[in-house]
């Protein structure tokens, strides 16, 4: 912290030095600060499902409680120790990209075969909501990408889409193949996100309403990977979304690797 208050004495190579120096001591703050902020959230998203397992598995255990209501309990235990499960796989995911230890295999894909495997995959929960799932894609779209990772992108946003929406309504892929770039976009008439929200929901740990998202089996740790497996495909990703009228991401990729003829 000393070199904070280093004082700029001239303005000669030294204290160009000093300057710099300042500014190196308020970035290894700051990344400082960040990494204790992400333990405390880390710690805080454990304890919280454990407190609930183990305050109901404790009322289960009493000797007076109901069948039903015993039963109504271990479904939230059960519930509880899901959220676990999806928070540890996340929390690895994310461990394996800090530290680049994740392999990006990319390859040409048919980004249409990948849509409607998708939509397969997804088609019961979107169908217990009652939504309409359509893919807009010419089938001879391709793009140079990982093929898992690719998949596990676009899962995300379309559960997103599918767990921010409401009943009877509309989720939307559009692909636009061009020469060099390919855009995919995610489309859903759902809740939105509020205008001041949308700068931090990439950001680790982020939900817009904590306690709505909570009981949507939410990590707040979806987005930050997706966005992360984006940028090791050198892609970009932004969202539009208005309040009650839904949201919007738009991802783009490189169609082809290597020079594009
Ligand atoms: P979560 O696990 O909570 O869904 P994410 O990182 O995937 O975490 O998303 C962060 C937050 O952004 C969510 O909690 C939600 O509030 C908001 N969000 C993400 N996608 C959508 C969407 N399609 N519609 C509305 N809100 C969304």
């Amino acid at each position: 912290n000393f070199l904070v208050d280093l004082p700029k004495t001239s303005n000669d190579e030294l204290g160009e030095l000093a300057v710099s120096l300042k500014e190196l001591a308020r970035d290894l703050n700051f990344l400082k600060k960040e990494r204790n902020d992400f333990l405390a959230s880390i710690s805080h998203e454990l304890r919280t499902p454990l407190t609930y397992i183990k305050g109901y598995a404790d009322i289960s255990l009493r000797k007076n409680i109901e069948e039903e209501e015993k039963e109504k309990y271990l479904r939230i235990i059960v519930e509880e120790a899901n959220r676990l499960s999806t928070l540890i796989e996340d929390l690895f995911e994310l461990a394996k990209i800090d530290k680049n230890t994740f392999l990006i295999q990319k390859q040409q894909i048919n980004l249409y075969e990948l849509l409607v495997k998708l939509q397969i995959k997804m088609s019961p929960a979107f169908k217990e909501k009652e939504i309409d799932l359509t893919i807009n894609c010419p089938r001879t779209s391709s793009l140079h990408g990982d093929p898992a990772r690719m998949e596990q992108i676009i899962f995300n946003l379309l559960d997103n889409a599918m767990k921010y929406s409401p009943k009877n309504s509309k989720v939307e892929v559009i692909v636009t193949a061009r020469k060099k770039e390919t855009e995919i976009i995610i489309h859903d008439n759902g809740n939105g996100i509020p205008e001041e929200d949308l700068p931090y929901i990439f950001n680790r740990f982020y939900r817009v309403d904590k306690s709505r998202t909570r009981s949507l089996g939410g990590t707040g740790l979806g987005l930050s990977i997706v966005q992360e497996l984006v940028q090791a495909h050198e892609g970009t990703i932004r969202v539009e979304s208005k309040l009650n009228i839904g949201t919007t991401f738009i991802l783009s990729f490189k169609t082809y690797g290597g020079e594009v003829n």
